[in-house]
């Protein structure tokens, strides 16, 4: 053990960080992100707006980030038919950091949060580095979870914070209302619905269910339909109170004047930017059917990205499509790989080294003795 290691908090020691591969492939569909780039006249937008902050960098920014928290209180407004304003909207450097600064809140030594894997690995690795024990629950069988079901877990182990993704990450898979309902109704702590993905899917937000749900948290991020995931901007809508509550924990200006700048412009240029979400559904839908075509398995998904098996052995999967040139992204679910959904470009591409891969696997065992 080196120095630095005696030195680490105990309960770090040994852990690993988090670590989707950044290799320069051709075909890179591993990290969710919206394969089509901000439109011309946001990115002019954008420096305009970033070069006039430039102006008064001299100065701090805006420690509440009011500007930008009223602007994403209008988008979400829009989007989920619930109205909202700026007190019930927080922002910060990522959803990430959005659910770190829950964590430093709600959770901390002592407490526990509560989540129902596989789901995103963040959720637990932000309850580690912020000290937070995590309850590993069961999803049911196709990774869905139940309102009774998933309510008497929470009942049972009464956490600190209740961790619900939708559309979940890594399994695409979103929840009806009642899961979040009836989740809310037998929790005694903050509940939680990451809705990192909630662009791509019809279902209602669970923004909706915030009037009297003063423990309940929608989190939110402008880093996959956005097409902003460079940007950094994360937020989320809850009571006010639940944001006064954040505001003891944030570091005081931590959200800086360039990225306040960048995601207003990435805001005012919504439309635009969003008019790509029907194409990549359109191509997710494309992936479900095509893979199912080649013989296997996928969950349904609402989000951009489709998870899809069974290999007997899913690293050496991953490896040969990598050396045809896609990366896609081993979750460490044995047997299932995740593709996120690319250009049409970039599936076909993943489709046809998917096919030679298989062709490849099923001539081998045919000529096994
Ligand atoms: N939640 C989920 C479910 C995610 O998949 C991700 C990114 N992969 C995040 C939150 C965090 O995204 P960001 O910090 O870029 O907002």
């Amino acid at each position: 053990m080196s120095d630095i290691d005696k030195l680490l908090r105990d309960d770090l020691r040994g852990h690993s960080p988090y670590g989707a591969p950044q290799l320069d492939v051709a075909v890179r569909l591993n990290t969710n992100e919206n394969p089509h780039p901000p439109p011309a006249e946001l990115v002019a937008d954008l420096a305009a707006r970033v070069s006039e902050a430039a102006r008064s960098m001299n100065r701090y920014p805006d420690r509440d980030v009011v500007a930008l928290r009223t602007e994403l209180a209008a988008y979400l407004s829009i989007a989920t038919g619930q109205l909202l304003d700026v007190e019930h909207v927080w922002a910060a450097n990522g959803s990430n950091e959005i659910l770190q600064q829950l964590l430093q809140a709600f959770g901390g030594p002592g407490r526990q949060a509560l989540g129902f894997d596989p789901t995103y690995s963040m959720h637990s690795l932000i309850c580690l580095s912020t000290g937070t024990g995590y309850l590993s629950m069961p999803r049911l069988p196709g990774f869905r979870l139940e309102p009774e079901a998933a309510a008497l877990v929470v009942r049972e182990h009464a956490p600190d914070v209740v961790f619900l993704c939708s559309p979940n990450n890594p399994t695409g898979t979103a929840v009806d209302l009642d899961v979040v309902e009836a989740v809310y109704a037998a929790a005694r702590g903050i509940v939680v619905v990451d809705e990192a993905y909630a662009e791509f899917s019809t279902r209602p937000s669970a923004v909706t269910l915030l009037p009297d749900r003063d423990r309940l948290v929608v989190t939110r991020t402008m880093s996959k339909a956005f097409a902003f995931a460079g940007g950094r901007l994360g937020y989320l809508a809850a009571a006010p109170s639940v944001v006064q509550a954040l505001q003891l924990v944030r570091l005081p200006y931590h959200l800086s004047a360039l990225s306040q700048a960048a995601a207003s412009a990435a805001l005012a240029h919504a439309d635009e930017v969003l008019a790509t979400v029907r194409d990549v559904m359109l191509q997710r839908d494309r992936l479900v059917t095509e893979i199912r075509g080649l013989g296997l398995d996928v969950v349904d998904s609402d989000a951009n990205f489709v998870l899809f098996g069974e290999f007997g052995d899913q690293a050496a999967t991953w490896q040969g499509l990598l050396d045809r040139g896609v990366l896609v992204r081993d979750v460490g679910i044995p047997g299932w790989l995740r593709v996120t959904a690319g250009t049409e470009a970039e599936n076909t591409a993943f489709l046809d080294a998917l096919r030679q891969g298989l062709q490849e696997v099923s001539e081998r065992e045919r000529m096994a003795p």
